[in-house]
């Protein structure tokens, strides 16, 4: 197995999920008093995310992240623990004020593209027949989180062997030269 940690819920090989699934409850990290939220559908479009905006697990490289559709999400229970992490990005992602799990993540501009749907973290279920990631996202921004440029090849080479097909937005090595120019930028590296 790779010493590469893409995220906990593939590292041991992407687990199908349930063709008759409906949706399930999804809860926050807290041990007291946990944000419920409730999808009333099956999640489509499931991939793990390099991004620098999506939350993700401590030491994973990689968020894990899908959308459903808006009205078949709800909160059910401690909204009043949710916050937005920053309400001028696109999607408005409401994260627990405590644990800091984000439950859902919701577009109120009504021109985006993505508008109508939520995304939401799959890990954050119990149940195990939501939909499995099919791709790998962002890949390249990973080096904006810190991750180290020197290992981009093994890390394809790892989504690849997970069935996860690594894209980005230009060539890999083209976006790998904008990532770490913006990671210098930032300091992180
Ligand atoms: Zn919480
Ligand atoms: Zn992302």
């Amino acid at each position: 197995m790779s010493n590469i940690k893409i995220h906990p819920a593939v590292d041991n090989g992407v687990r199908a999920g349930s063709d008759s699934f409906q949706g399930a409850s999804l809860h926050c990290r807290c041990t007291d008093n946990p944000v419920e939220v409730t999808v009333k559908a099956q999640c489509a479009h499931n991939h793990v995310c390099g991004c620098t905006k999506c939350w993700k697990p401590e030491g994973a490289l990689f968020s894990m992240v899908a959308v459903v559709p808006r009205d078949s999400l709800s909160v059910t229970e401690n909204e009043d623990k949710l916050e937005v992490v920053d309400t001028s990005a696109a999607i408005q992602r409401h994260a627990c004020t405590q644990c800091g799990a984000h439950m859902f993540g919701r577009i109120e501009d009504t021109g985006h593209p993505f508008h109508g749907l939520d995304f939401i973290h799959t890990e954050l279920s119990n149940d195990t027949g939501w939909a499995a990631p099919e791709f790998a996202a962002f890949v390249s921004s990973i080096i904006e989180s810190g991750a180290d440029p020197d290992n981009m090849n093994q890390v394809r080479s790892r989504l690849k062997e997970l069935g996860l097909e690594p894209y980005d937005c230009l060539s890999p090595p083209l976006m790998d030269t904008i990532a770490i120019h913006m990671a210098k930028a930032k300091g992180v590296l």
